[in-house]
């Protein structure tokens, strides 16, 4: 590489993820049960989505944790969906969790669904009615929840609680059978009404619901809850260690419960902090609701947290398991930087992404020493970071664009970039320096002029040693593909998204700024073998990804993420001083 042409990205050198795992408690849990051979050494996991809607970045810690531990110990994960509502679950979430769990990179051991243990689960039902440890409540849903207590008033009996074993079986039958409507009967465990815990207080285990199954279609007209299907569902399956965020915590002693009185294989639940991502929203049923309001695209709009949709963007699978092996796992819920997301691609991308010349915003220089019709092909350099990337020809002619930005006609102090009578560097080309401008009837910049010094060819410094402060990118005028270039803000304004007024849902914090569609965007050349999917480093503007909806000839390119680490600033493990002017913008 030509030491007078140093790389723009200097700042960006980031805290790489650390190599070795970081400990975390459930890794503890898992080798105390190696060593006690509490599951004769067994390690088997599983990842439990509800089919109700598309993965997020929330779920991919979930995953990763399932899978990660598992692999690490020799163990195998279930891929299971939890699919015991039927109203709003669908084919369609299956097939996307499918193919984003494969994206992110691991393989399922097994595949199941919880309504493959129907049946089975029926049975146990039939078995806990006859041991007295369930019955058929006929109260309504608010009489329970009024019979239920509170945190500090005991619950009450239901009128229904000491039903003979007989009636209850016959009852449960009907039930099944499909003779009464929805809401008319459940079925609950016979637990303990004045338990502390209040999902001890006599747990609904089944509803009857007259709804269309996506799997089973019209066999069952009742369902179980998730508190019975759950725990008993990795029971089948042998699960060792079932992972869950925390809410469920307070579920632990159910999931107990129910294994223990029919003395099934002892799963163990052991819960973890949910990730939560500042002016983010992780949530499939609010994620839905601006997906059907239109707010966004799709599920896999840009800027949506989800990872059909962060796949859009151009996150890489790696980049996500980095930062989830990152945050680690806790007993206490928090909030995690966004910032420190957009490191993790940074990071990855940094390594991978070829650099290219583009401009977004683009304003005319004319080099009016330039011979007309000459053309140079300059040779640039395809990833610092890469040796093996090698480099490409860029061409060079007497019409180039340049950002808007690089150039003030008035500039201000610490602004180093082109202005009249200022000499730049245009990366890999030459010296310039601007003689005049020409200016549109409302006074506004619309063409440079410059001349150039032919003894900088490559942008290397002349023989007098003569130096500049800034060095910027160009596409020749001539040579320029067109492209359409999506910038991004958060999609939140609020750090928090779920803080609302009263009145007022998660789409008033929505940033009417978090899309900016740029038509009129110049590419360099190389630019026209791009592929949907293809990742980019914009020299000085950030990582760049070719979107799906580009055509033949009109390339669109979505920004992931830009340059700049505010992430490694908040860490202060870069300083400040660090970032060059010419790297900031
Ligand atoms: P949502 O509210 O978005 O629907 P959920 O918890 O209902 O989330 P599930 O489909 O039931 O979604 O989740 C599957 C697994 O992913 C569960 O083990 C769940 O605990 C985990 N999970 C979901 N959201 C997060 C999150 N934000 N952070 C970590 N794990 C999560
Ligand atoms: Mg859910």
């Amino acid at each position: 590489m030509n030491p007078s042409n140093p790389p723009i990205e200097a700042a960006a050198k980031a805290p790489s993820a650390p190599t070795a795992a970081p400990s975390n408690f459930i890794r503890d849990i898992i080798l105390d049960d190696l060593k006690t051979n509490k599951y004769s050494g067994r390690v088997q996991t599983r990842f439990p989505p509800e089919p109700n809607g598309y993965l997020h970045i929330g779920h991919a810690k979930a995953i990763c944790l399932d899978f990660g531990l598992a692999d690490e110990f020799g163990g195998k994960t279930n891929l299971r969906f939890d699919d015991t509502n039927p109203s709003k679950e669908e084919t369609e979430y299956v097939d996307s969790i499918m193919a984003d769990v494969k994206w992110l990179g691991f393989h399922w051991d097994g595949l199941f669904y919880a309504s493959d243990y129907f049946d089975q689960l029926y049975a146990w039902a039939v078995q806990l009615i006859k041991a007295g440890k369930a019955y058929v409540d006929d109260l309504s849903a608010d009489e329970i929840r009024k019979y239920r207590g509170t945190l500090t008033e005991p619950g009450k009996d239901s009128p229904y609680r000491n039903r003979s074993v007989d009636e209850n079986l016959n009852l449960f039958e009907r039930m099944r059978a499909g003779e009464f409507p929805d809401g008319a009967r459940v079925l609950r465990a016979k637990v303990d009404m004045a338990s502390p815990n209040l999902n001890m207080r006599d747990p609904v285990m089944y509803r009857i619901l007259h709804a269309e199954h996506h799997r089973t279609g019209n066999k069952w007209c009742m369902y179980p809850m998730y508190d019975y299907a759950h725990g008993q569902s990795d029971s089948l399956e042998r699960v060792t260690h079932s992972m869950c965020t925390l809410e469920f915590e307070d579920h632990r002693p159910l999931y107990n419960w129910f294994i223990q009185q029919l003395g099934i294989f002892p799963s163990q639940q052991i819960e973890f902090d949910r990730l939560n991502l500042t002016y983010t929203l992780l949530s499939k049923r609010k994620l839905l609701q601006l997906v059907e309001e239109k707010h966004v695209s799709g599920w896999d709009d840009p800027r949506m947290p989800t990872l059909v949709g962060i796949r859009r963007r151009g996150y890489t699978p790696e980049a996500i398991r980095n930062f989830c092996g990152a945050i680690g796992v806790s007993k206490t819920n928090g909030s995690i930087e966004l910032a420190m997301l957009e490191h993790f691609v940074r990071e990855d991308l940094n390594k991978r992404a070829p650099r290219v010349m583009a401009v977004v915003r683009p304003l005319k220089v004319v080099i009016d020493n330039y011979p007309e019709n000459q053309v140079e092909e300059m040779d640039a350099v395809n990833n610092p970071e890469d040796a093996s990337a090698g480099t490409r020809k860029v061409p060079f002619s007497r019409v180039l664009y340049i950002e808007q930005d690089d150039f003030r006609e008035d500039p201000p102090k610490q602004y180093f970039r082109l202005a009249p009578s200022r000499e730049v560097r245009l990366r890999y080309g030459y010296f310039v320096k601007c003689t005049s401008v020409v200016k549109n009837e409302k006074g506004e910049v619309v063409e440079v002029h410059c001349t150039y010094d032919p003894a900088t060819r490559g942008g290397n410094s002349p023989p007098d040693g003569r130096k500049v402060k800034a060095t910027i990118h160009w596409v020749s005028a001539a040579h320029a593909i067109d492209a359409e270039v999506q910038m991004y803000e958060t999609l939140f304004t609020k750090e928090d998204p779920n803080q609302t007024v009263e009145g007022q849902d998660v789409t008033a914090n929505l940033n009417p700024n978090s899309l900016e569609v740029i038509r009129n965007a110049k590419l360099e050349p190389s630019l026209a073998n791009a592929s949907v999917g293809n990742r980019y480093q914009f020299e000085r503007l950030g990582y760049f990804c070719v979107d799906p909806d580009s055509a033949p000839g009109k390339p669109v390119f979505n920004r992931t993420v830009a340059l700049k680490d505010t992430w490694a600033k908040i860490e202060k493990r870069t300083p400040e001083k660090a970032i060059p002017e010419k790297a900031k913008r």
